[in-house]
């Protein structure tokens, strides 16, 4: 029921006017509560606003006791505001005081009351504080006055988010608006970043709240939805919106588009006078809240859906096109976003940019490997971290721990500053190692190269001082493409590494596409087993379109020079035979056409498939050289997904028997005087690393970042010392006896003992 002083579109706008007014804030709340009891004819109205102690302070009142303003708290769960502060829903109650949470303030006097209605005051779904008002007389309250307090609120969301509510906050009490949070990711790329937060997809700000002319906000309303539902029709008739979206995707996002649900509750608010862009807000806020508690994947997916859709009817209503925040980045800047294509990514300028957070996205993504390339430290898999931040709030990224640092407080961001400083001092001296050959102190000489599988990868074979580049990705270059790139694009890229390499050699790795690794441009398999299927040189046997040109590029690009090239996923004699006859078979036909073939060329294998274990000798013979791609090895070898969160840590790289599978591989190699390098994961890891070395082993390749601290390990090492202990450890009894899975431990103990940095 609203009173005499007109409905809710009045209200809103004397709100409105009040914001306006050039009057300190707490005046501007207690003006606001004064207007809202009066046009809803109620006796009472009060904000409560959540500190970052997690408590609800009374921050404004117009019919409770005015002492108890920046008194009363309370525990956000409860009495009936912590319950509204809680479940971020609105309570209508006619008789608040026999509702079980209800709780009793003296210091208010509350108790004369009897009917409630409080609302939650959201922002991007998350509360910040508890708008209500109470009646002495028992009365129902109307959907219409529940619709106006919930707009009325979005007024104070805007308020306190602005940092004007928080000026007014007593000693001690910070608004929770604002409050340093400590979040916990994936850990995608190692460093240090410290800066302030820029939008990737900056947040459309919503300025004209109230509506002139429901009709008018309503046909605005009808219009751009129909759009929006147009523009969604013509992505599923182009059967694409972008990279791994599928049909199948885009089909319930078009129902989640025409669900009435949804739709009924734009058109209403609209109806209490809102804009039909604030309306859009209002409904999404009231969204995140519900769905964001859901840990069931498929409601949150629902929620990004919703999402994607508010944007688009935002940018439909507003006119706003995505203002890319490329143009103007400030200095140090952390870009946060929920997701992002590799492209996008290479767009920012590198010198400004500090840190990467990315809501949705693991290790495997695209932009993560181009992160990794430029180095960005990085967390991926952070859930809702949109909602937690602003722009240019500060904010701190460890990419080695997948820790994230909002608006961290002093003492947090010093010691961060403290840990950046101590890293970039770390790295100063290890690129004052890459001209010093990596020596054991017992004389033995390792051979560090470098994985690389995009162009701007390369710069680092100067920096790190690496021998060579021992295993380049050539599918990462496939999989930045829109399309499959011809032969000559091929060539170029090929041929353009080979320039910025000067004289280094480089073994080219051919496509290592599936499982994981996919090309949007090309048909996606469904395979129960992905990693055990269709993939790597399987597809290059089965398709010689795929092969063939990749083979001409790379042999055409390295005229004149070496070029070594490598098989991944060799499972069996008969395959390598075929992929090396297709090899000729491109060798033959470049001299036939009178191209300049490489001065030399070099064939490897790599070893990553369990069953080459068993003919190594014969694998050997037949190439110049072999790689352990320990990564998927490690996979095969106990059946363990390497990208399943819940298994991949169940067994360790450092146990017995993988480290005698190692043994055996780097034994065979040296009896067959093969040159072996291994390309994984464990070959950039100080302790890992340290093991393979007591194995045999002397050519690593790694990450550009690890080539320093393994150059440092091995600097430090007595090999002779290291050789006997792991040896003990991994002889046919000794792990048996200890009963133990991993030898992390002991060996970490040792290292540590021996002084050798890891
Ligand atoms: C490996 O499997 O260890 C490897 C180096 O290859 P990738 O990680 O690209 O599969
Ligand atoms: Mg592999």
């Amino acid at each position: 029921m609203f009173g005499a002083l007109g409905g809710p579109r009045l209200l809103l706008r004397r709100l409105r006017e009040v914001m306006a007014e050039p009057v300190s804030p707490q005046a501007r709340l207690d003006k606001i509560v004064v207007h809202i009891a009066a046009s809803m004819v109620a006796e009472v109205c009060s904000v409560y606003v959540l500190r970052a102690d997690g408590r609800l302070e009374l921050y404004a009142t117009e019919g409770l006791n005015r002492e108890a303003v920046h008194l009363t708290t309370m525990r956000a769960s409860e009495g009936l505001v912590g319950l509204i502060a809680e479940t971020a829903e609105p309570l209508a109650l006619a008789d608040a005081q026999n509702h079980p949470a209800f709780s009793y303030h003296p210091e208010t006097g509350e108790e004369v009351y009897s009917s409630f209605l409080g609302v939650p005051i959201l922002r991007g779904g998350n509360t910040l504080g508890v708008l209500d008002i109470q009646n002495r007389a028992r009365r129902i309250y109307t959907d219409e006055e529940i619709e106006a307090l919930q707009t009325t609120a979005m007024l104070l969301a805007e308020m306190i988010a602005s940092g004007e509510v928080q000026s007014i906050a007593q000693p001690g009490g910070d608004i929770a608006v604002g409050r340093p949070m400590s979040l916990q990711g994936s850990a995608l790329c190692d460093g240090v970043g410290l800066g302030h937060v820029v939008l990737h997809e900056p947040r459309i700000v919503v300025k004209q709240l109230i509506a002139e002319d429901i009709k008018h906000e309503m046909e605005r309303l009808d219009t751009a939805i129909a759009a929006m539902r147009a523009a969604i029709d013509r992505l599923i008739e182009r059967g694409n919106m972008g990279p791994g979206e599928h049909r199948e995707v885009l089909e319930t996002f078009r129902m989640v588009a025409h669900d009435r649900g949804w739709l009924r509750r734009l058109r209403e608010a609209v109806t209490t006078g809102l804009t039909a862009e604030a309306a859009v807000e209002r409904v999404q806020n009231d969204a995140r809240a519900k769905l964001q508690r859901h840990t069931d994947p498929s409601m949150r997916e629902r929620l990004h859906d919703l999402d994607d859709l508010a944007n688009r009817l935002l940018h439909q209503l507003t006119g706003q096109s995505f203002v890319s925040a490329h143009d103007q980045l400030p200095e140090n800047a952390i870009i946060v976003a929920r997701t992002m294509g590799p492209a996008a990514l290479l767009e920012y300028d590198r010198s400004r940019l500090r840190g990467l957070i990315l809501e949705d996205a693991g290790g495997g993504s695209h932009v993560a490997i181009v992160a990794r390339a430029l180095g960005i430290p990085t967390v991926g898999d952070l859930d809702n971290i949109l909602d937690f931040v602003e722009p240019g709030d500060a904010i701190i990224v460890d990419g080695a721990l997948g820790d994230v640092h909002v608006r961290p407080t002093p003492d947090v961001e010093h010691a961060y500053a403290e840990k950046a400083r101590l890293r970039a001092r770390r790295l100063e001296q290890y690129h004052k190692l890459r001209n010093v050959p990596a020596i054991t102190r017992d004389g033995v000489e390792i051979e560090l190269h470098m994985n690389a599988g995009l162009l701007v990868d390369l710069q680092h074979l100067a920096e790190t001082g690496a021998v060579s580049v021992g295993l380049f990705r050539t599918e990462l270059q496939f999989m930045l493409a829109s399309r499959f790139p011809r032969m000559g694009e091929q060539e170029k890229w090929y041929r353009s590494a080979l320039d910025i390499a000067k004289g280094k050699p480089i073994a080219f790795r051919t496509l290592d596409i599936g499982s994981d690794k996919v090309l949007p441009y090309m048909i996606e398999l469904q395979e129960e087993n992905p990693a055990l299927g269709w993939r790597a040189i399987r597809i290059g046997l089965d398709r010689p379109g795929v092969l063939r040109p990749q083979l001409r590029g790379l042999l055409r690009a390295g005229a004149g020079r070496e070029m070594r090239i490598m098989f991944p996923m060799i499972a069996s004699i008969a395959e390598l035979d075929a992929a090396k006859a297709v090899l000729e078979h491109e060798v033959a036909l470049l001299r036939r056409h009178g191209h300049k073939p490489p001065a030399e060329l070099k064939v490897g294998v790599m070893v990553e498939v369990p069953s080459l274990l068993w003919e190594l000798e014969n694998i050997c013979r037949r190439v110049d050289f072999i790689s352990v791609g320990s990564n998927d090895l490690m996979q095969y070898f106990y059946a363990v997904d390497r990208d399943n969160k819940r298994v991949a840590h169940r067994f360790d790289p450092l146990s017995a028997p993988f480290l005698r599978a190692l043994k055996q591989i780097v034994d065979v190699a040296r009896a067959t005087s093969t040159p072996v390098t291994l390309c994984g994961e464990m070959g950039g890891k100080p302790l890992e690393a340290l093991a393979l070395l007591a194995l045999g082993y002397r050519g690593l390749s790694m990450s550009a970042a690890a080539i320093g601290p393994i150059k440092a390990m091995i600097l430090a090492t007595d090999l002779r010392v290291v050789r006997g202990f792991v040896a003990s450890l991994i002889g046919e009894t000794a792990s048996a006896e200890a009963g133990e899975e991993t030898l992390r431990t002991t060996l970490r103990e040792f290292a540590e003992h021996q002084g050798i940095p890891i």
